[in-house]
This record gives structure tokens, C-alpha cells and sequence, in this order.
């Protein structure tokens, strides 16, 4: 995935987004709550609404309808896709619409593991001066760093059978790993009986990973 670029996010906010849309972004930025669209009046509610999809759909295509951080894919209707704040919007609420700090995650790992977590931001407090430096984030950021350099994820299904597994490849890939805790999602579904010992020894050797990651 390339980084995303300032011409990008300039393109995206008048080219994508109407006029009205960057208007009632503007009045939603304002409130106490500028991410929770549903308590605004309406108008500006429904514009804040259509924006929120676009900017979902410019993250999805981004990511090839893959969740940020465990890269499974959001095509599959089981996983819910969310609109993700790396820098979460609580304590930092004028981040809510930057494009930069959005992406799309599944469910599981906006809610369950990254909430409102901070601790993978180096020295928050001062990241919003900062937030273009991908030396500030301990997880690949899906906007400036490439997922694959850090951490491979792994995933093969042949018939009722599944291998999924994550190589990590730097120290980003390692925190995430653990972040999100990627160990819940590896999967090794084979009946050695049947298929034998060369298919996983082959898979290991093949990919240098074993069933419970690196
Ligand atoms: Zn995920």
C-alpha cells in the first residue's frame, strides 16, 4: 500500500466530499462529540453521514477491503467493518475527520484489543505535531508504512481445511501482533492422519512459519 499522500487528502476533500459535506464536517468538528454524528441536528446529520461513508469507501479501497491490522479481508460478511482512529478520537478530538488518521478495521480489533488504547503511539501527547512520522507509531501505520514489511499474514483454506498464520518481520509486525493479538486468529486445521506429515513440514519449510506464527 502506498503512503498516502497530502495531494491525496487535499484531492479527497474536494473532489469527493461536496461542498455541504465539508461544511457539516466543519460544524461537527465543533461539538462536544464531533465523531458521533447521530446527536447532531439535521442538517448537518445526514451530510456528516454521506461524508462518513466516503471516507470509509476511500479506506477500503485502500486497503483492499482488508481490516488495518489483522488483514483479514471485509468482504467476508461475518466481519463488520469499522471506521478506525489509529490516534483514537477521545483525547484527541480534532483528528476525528483527518483522513490520515482514518482507516477500516473488522470488529474484533477495534473493539475488542485496540479500544481506546494509546500505547502504541510514542509519546502521545505531542503526536498530533507529529503524526506524519511513522517513528511515532509502534504498529505498521496503514497510511504511511506498508503492512507486508512488517508482518506477513498467511491464509490458506482447501476444501474445510485452513492454515492461517502471521510472520513477523520487524518490530512493528511483533508489537501488532501481540496489540491485537494475533494468535487468536492463527489456525492450523489439518488431520495429519490423513493428508501426513509433509503437508505441514512442507508449509513450514515453504514459509518459514509454523502454525503458531514467529
Ligand atoms: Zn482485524
Amino acid at each position: 500500500m502506498p503512503n498516502l499522500t497530502s495531494n491525496e487528502i487535499l484531492e479527497f476533500r474536494r473532489k469527493k466530499l461536496t461542498h455541504q459535506e465539508r461544511k457539516a464536517i466543519k460544524l461537527a468538528e465543533k461539538s462536544n462529540n464531533p465523531w458521533d454524528h447521530k446527536s447532531l441536528p439535521r442538517p448537518p446529520r445526514d451530510l456528516v453521514e454521506s461524508a462518513k461513508v466516503k471516507i470509509r469507501d476511500f479506506h477500503l479501497d485502500r486497503t483492499q477491503k482488508s481490516c488495518c491490522y489483522c488483514g483479514r479481508s471485509l468482504r467476508d460478511a461475518e466481519i463488520e467493518t469499522d471506521r478506525e482512529h489509529i490516534i483514537p478520537k477521545k483525547d484527541k478530538k480534532g483528528l476525528s475527520y483527518n483522513l490520515f488518521n482514518l482507516s477500516v478495521s473488522c470488529k474484533r480489533c477495534n473493539m475488542s484489543y485496540k479500544k481506546e488504547r494509546t500505547d502504541h503511539i510514542v509519546d502521545f501527547d505531542t503526536i498530533e505535531h507529529d503524526m506524519f512520522n511513522p517513528a511515532r507509531y509502534k504498529i505498521p501505520h496503514p497510511n504511511i508504512d506498508t503492512y507486508e514489511d512488517h508482518i506477513f499474514r498467511f491464509s490458506l483454506q482447501f476444501g474445510r481445511r485452513e492454515i492461517t498464520t502471521y510472520k513477523r518481520k520487524s518490530e512493528k509486525g511483533r508489537f501488532l501482533y501481540s496489540f491485537v493479538n494475533l494468535r487468536e486468529l492463527c489456525v492450523l486445521q489439518l488431520d495429519l492422519a490423513q493428508t501426513g506429515r509433509s503437508v505441514h513440514d512442507g508449509f513450514r519449510r515453504m514459509f518459514g512459519v509454523s502454525d503458531r506464527g514467529l
